[in-house]
C-alpha cells in the first residue's frame, strides 16, 4: 500500500503516524540519498525500501561468502534462465500445435500390405491408414490364436510363426478410402500366389 506524504513532515514522522495502519510503504518528496525511487518503509521507521533491501542482500551475500554484485548477477542469471525456460516451453507448445494442425490438414498415408506364410506361400492382403497399429493388431491376434483369417493361423501353427512374412506392397499419400480400396483390389486381382482373401467376404478386406 502506497501513501503519499507531504514534505512538511519528515519521513520518520510519517512512518510513526502510519504505524499500525494498513500502510506498509509511503512515498515522500525528499527522496533517498542514493537516488532510489521515493518509496519508504513504515516498519523500518521511514527508511528507503530499496536501501533496506540492498542492506539485507549485502548481509545475505556476506553470509554466503560472496559479494552483493555476484549475488545480484546470480539472481539476474536465474531470472534470465527462468525466462528462457518459459520461452522454450511456450515455443514447444506452439510447435506441437503447428504439428497437430499440419497433421490434420494433410492427407494420411495409406498402405496395402501382404501377410504371407513363406512355407505355404499363401497370402492375406489388407490395407490400412495406420500401419503400425494394424500390424500390432495382426501380430497380437496371431499370437493369441484369435485372428479372423483362420487359414493363415493354421499355416503358422503348422510351420511356425517365424514363417510369417510382412510385405508393404504400396504406400500412397492419401486418406481417400475408395482410392485405397481400388489399389487393394488391384493387388488382389493381379496376385500370382494363393490368397486367403478369396475365402473371406469383401467387407473384411479393408481395415
Ligand atoms: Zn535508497
Amino acid at each position: 500500500m502506497i501513501f503519499n506524504a507531504s514534505a512538511r513532515k519528515s519521513r520518520t514522522q510519517w512512518a510513526k503516524e502510519l504505524k499500525g495502519t494498513q500502510h506498509k510503504t509511503f512515498t515522500h518528496p525528499t527522496g533517498c540519498k542514493r537516488g532510489h525511487e521515493k518509496l519508504f518503509s513504515v516498519s523500518e521507521g521511514g527508511k528507503c525500501v530499496e536501501c533496506v533491501r540492498l542492506k539485507d542482500r549485502k548481509k545475505y551475500a556476506k553470509a554466503l561468502g560472496t559479494s552483493l554484485e555476484e549475488l545480484e548477477q546470480k539472481r539476474v542469471n536465474e531470472q534470465h534462465q527462468q525466462a528462457q525456460r518459459q520461452l522454450e516451453k511456450a515455443e514447444g507448445q506452439l510447435q506441437r500445435r503447428i504439428w497437430h494442425a499440419e497433421a490434420k490438414a494433410q492427407p494420411t498415408y495409406a498402405h496395402v500390405y501382404a501377410l504371407t506364410c513363406t512355407e505355404t506361400d499363401r497370402t492375406y492382403i489388407g490395407s490400412t491408414q495406420n500401419l503400425s497399429a494394424r500390424m500390432a493388431q495382426h501380430l497380437s491376434l496371431i499370437n493369441s490364436g484369435t485372428h479372423h483369417v483362420t487359414e493363415l493361423l493354421a499355416d503358422l501353427d503348422a510351420h511356425g510363426k517365424e514363417t510369417l512374412k510382412i510385405d508393404i506392397l504400396c504406400t500412397i499419400h492419401s486418406g481417400d478410402r475408395q482410392e485405397i480400396e481400388a489399389l487393394e483390389r488391384f493387388y488382389l486381382d493381379t496376385w500370382k500366389g494363393e490368397l486367403f482373401n478369396k475365402y473371406k467376404p469383401r467387407s473384411t478386406l479393408v481395415s
